[in-house]
């Protein structure tokens, strides 16, 4: 009799657990995107829009999206030249390229849908992408497409940035400014991906990179799972900087004017 008992209000109880998961799910359901691969098109517009700074204009056309910025940094560097109020000193004997800081007319378009490239293209020298500031993206290469070398490392700020011919001012490393060592997004590269921190969101580094330093997952802005890179988490020729991006680009790249 009190088995018969215990086992009716078990029966009642796991009723009740699976009224409530039926409960969760259906509301989960009305809420979230189709398990298929979701058009993150609406998504990526939203994103994009709500990150990027005020000193990027932010346009969209179709499955296009235009962002455009004078490229400058909206925070200290050693690049803005002593007697800017943006001047920071550089620290721990970095020095300056002799390139001064120069406004500039960056367009970059993206796709609102982006996908996967059947054909990697490598990332070249030059933008490769935009921070949320407005800022380049380059890759691990200057000029001559040789990699950054130690002699090149000693002309970063404290933002992962330098300036080049023209006074374009770009980001090779993660740095005080856009992620250092966390899950922040940084900005978008040119195939639509957008790019983060060394970490995911949940504070640990991502053990399933591809070569291209990417891989699926959830991140605080596209919590169904989105292809995104990762600043790397190993440290650049031991130095105290960390790529942001390097090999080629996921899906297939858009165009940025300068
Ligand atoms: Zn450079
Ligand atoms: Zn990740």
């Amino acid at each position: 009799m009190k088995d018969f008992k215990n086992k009716r209000s078990t029966i009642t109880y796991l009723g009740l657990i699976a009224t409530a998961l039926t409960m969760v799910s259906c509301s989960t359901s009305e809420d979230a995107s189709p398990e298929t691969e979701v058009s993150t098109s609406s998504t990526i517009t939203e994103v994009v829009k709500s990150n990027y700074k005020s000193m990027v204009t932010v346009s969209t056309s179709g499955t296009s999206i235009t962002l455009k910025s004078q490229g400058i940094p909206d925070h200290k560097t050693a690049y803005w030249g002593v007697g800017n109020s943006l001047y920071e000193a550089q620290v721990n004997g970095q020095t300056v390229t002799p390139g001064s800081l120069t406004t500039q007319n960056f367009v970059m378009t993206l796709t609102t849908n982006p996908s996967e490239a059947s054909t990697k293209e490598a990332t070249s020298l030059g933008p490769i992408g935009m921070a949320l500031n407005g800022v380049a993206i380059y890759n691990d290469r200057e000029g001559g497409n040789v990699a950054v070398d130690a002699g090149t490392l000693t002309t970063f700020d404290l933002g992962g940035g330098h300036s080049g011919p023209g006074g374009l001012y770009h980001y090779h490393f993660d740095g005080k400014y856009t992620s250092y060592d966390d899950a922040k997004l940084i900005g978008f590269l040119r195939d639509g991906f957008p790019i983060y921190g060394r970490k995911d969101k949940d504070g640990t580094y991502p053990s399933n990179l591809d070569s291209n330093g990417g891989h699926v997952a959830a991140t605080a802005d596209f919590p169904s799972g989105i292809y995104h890179y990762h600043s790397s988490k190993t440290s650049y020729l031991n130095s105290a900087f960390y790529v942001l991006k390097s090999g080629s680009y996921h899906g297939t790249k858009g165009t940025f004017t300068f």
